[in-house]
């Protein structure tokens, strides 16, 4: 495990669109939750964005799409914001995050320059029935299966405090070992009053155990990364995620909630002699 400090960032490039029904995600129209929508952020707002996450010392920044999948609408764009961010931002390691995805879709993000897949089980098998009937996880585990047929760097992760037992936490974090992730990015639970799940009721203690039980499990995944959640979870006790096997996070904002200031994460850093990752494997 490297023991500097991994930032990434996350650009929503899309938002707020999805047909899905992640009772967890108000991206989903369903549930008409308060975010902003649209169709394509402006690339002048993108790559001012990568500039920003690149100055502050993030080395991976993720372009996220909201949607079940890509397909070819979205691919095209994905890749024409991939080759426009390595212009200008070659410095950044770019991850792209757009749902379901076939090796062949994957092969044209790696030759547009993207690196890194990212695409989460969420949760355990059996529980996910419970959080999304309109596709299977099944789905999921197969587009992490792509991910490194297609040779690219995989990112998966979960969420925690869905409702979901100790054994379905288990068994996630089992299925999340079997794909041999580089990245394991672990979220917790964000309540927004539109959405019907109730809110997450995991102590800072048994969030940092998770972290913890994250990193035991999947021994050889370079990053155990706190995305998304952070602040609300362990509010000013996120230091000691540090503590407990975390090496990487998200800095700025996240998709649809705002994260804290960028320079109050690296001054934690400092605080702490954590040194940022200027390179990556
Ligand atoms: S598929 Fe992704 S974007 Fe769509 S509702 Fe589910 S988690 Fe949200």
């Amino acid at each position: 495990m490297d023991e500097k400090i991994f930032l990434c960032s996350i650009c929503n490039i899309n938002s707020g669109t999805c047909k899905e029904d992640c009772k967890f995600c108000s991206q989903s129209v369903r549930y008409k939750a308060d975010i902003d929508r649209y169709k394509q952020k402006p690339i002048e707002e993108i790559i001012k964005e990568a500039i920003t996450a690149r100055d502050s010392g993030a080395l991976g920044f993720c372009l996220v799409t909201a949607d079940k999948g890509l397909n070819e609408k979205t691919l095209e764009f994905v890749c024409g914001v991939a080759k426009a961010v390595q212009e200008v931002a070659p410095e950044l390691r770019l991850i792209a995050c757009n749902g379901t995805a076939t090796i062949e879709q994957l092969l044209v993000l790696k030759s547009a320059g993207v690196k890194a897949y990212n695409h989460n089980l969420e949760t355990s098998e059996s529980f996910y029935k419970e959080i999304c009937t309109t596709h299977p996880w099944s789905e999921r585990y197969e587009t992490c299966q792509n991910v490194n047929a297609a040779g690219m760097v995989l990112i998966t992760g979960g969420i925690f405090g869905l409702g979901e037992t100790p054994e379905d936490r288990i068994s996630m974090l089992k299925s999340l070992e079997s794909l041999n992730p580089t990245s394991v990015p672990i979220n917790f639970y964000h309540h927004n009053e539109a959405l019907e799940l109730e809110p997450n009721s995991l102590t800072v203690n048994e969030a940092l155990a998770l972290v913890k039980l994250t990193r035991k499990m999947i021994p050889n995944a370079q990053r155990i990364m706190v995305a998304g959640g952070r602040e609300l979870m362990f509010g000013d006790r996120q230091s000691e995620i540090f503590l407990h096997g975390a090496n990487s996070i998200v800095i700025g904002n996240y998709l649809t909630t705002s994260g804290r200031a960028m320079n109050k994460d690296l001054d934690m850093l400092q605080s702490l002699n954590l040194e940022v990752a200027k390179t990556v494997k």
